[in-house]
């Protein structure tokens, strides 16, 4: 199948880089930043924004995670349904500015679950979001405060996001379905 590759390591490192310096200039600081990180791959690259932030401002913000599945209910014509595992966040987001981080934004509906995970969590002052690929097509009026690169996408495309921690290997590339 063809495939292009859309991002090498350097690309994701200054991407993450550059969301991670929007993320403290957005907000005026680290002071009440909680990064939550989307399974499987949303957790990492919040890990790494954390990173970043901390040699920024030189001070860790805390990374939580959201177990978000998507699965087709086969007895219904809709489309993927995104179920979320019971959750406890590492901190009280109540007043905090929560940053929602994952891989790759698409419909929206993945993030609509976690907003509605973060918000039976407590109350959050806001709630922001950052991906490392939009690939358009929402089917939701949800969109990401910090996008590591835009690819429009067909329906026959999907992105692969490869990232060292989790896949001994480091790019993003468009593929063919
Ligand atoms: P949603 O449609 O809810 O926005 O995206 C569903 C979930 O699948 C999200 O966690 C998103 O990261 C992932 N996802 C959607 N499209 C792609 C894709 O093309 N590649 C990858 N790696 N993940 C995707
Ligand atoms: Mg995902």
């Amino acid at each position: 199948t063809d495939k292009t590759v859309l991002m090498d390591s350097e690309g994701i490192r200054r991407a993450l880089t550059r969301i991670s310096h929007e993320i403290v200039e957005k907000n005026k600081g680290v002071e009440n930043i909680v990064l939550v990180g989307i399974r499987t791959r949303g957790v990492p690259i919040a890990e790494r924004l954390a990173a970043n932030i901390e040699k920024i401002e030189g001070q860790k913000p805390p990374v939580g995670v959201l177990d978000i599945t998507l699965y087709r209910d086969d007895l219904s014509t809709l489309a993927y349904q995104p179920i979320v595992r019971p959750t406890e966040l590492p901190v009280d987001i109540t007043g905090k500015t929560v940053v929602l981080v994952d891989d790759v934004l698409y419909t929206g509906r993945t993030i609509r679950a976690a907003l509605d995970a973060i918000i039976d969590n407590g109350r959050p002052k806001t709630i922001q979001l950052a991906v490392l690929i939009d690939r358009g097509h929402r089917e939701l009026p949800i969109r990401a405060d910090f996008v590591g690169k835009n690819v429009p996408t067909s329906s026959k495309e999907a992105i692969s996001v490869q990232l060292q921690s989790t896949d001994e290997a480091e790019q993003v590339m468009l593929r063919e379905i």
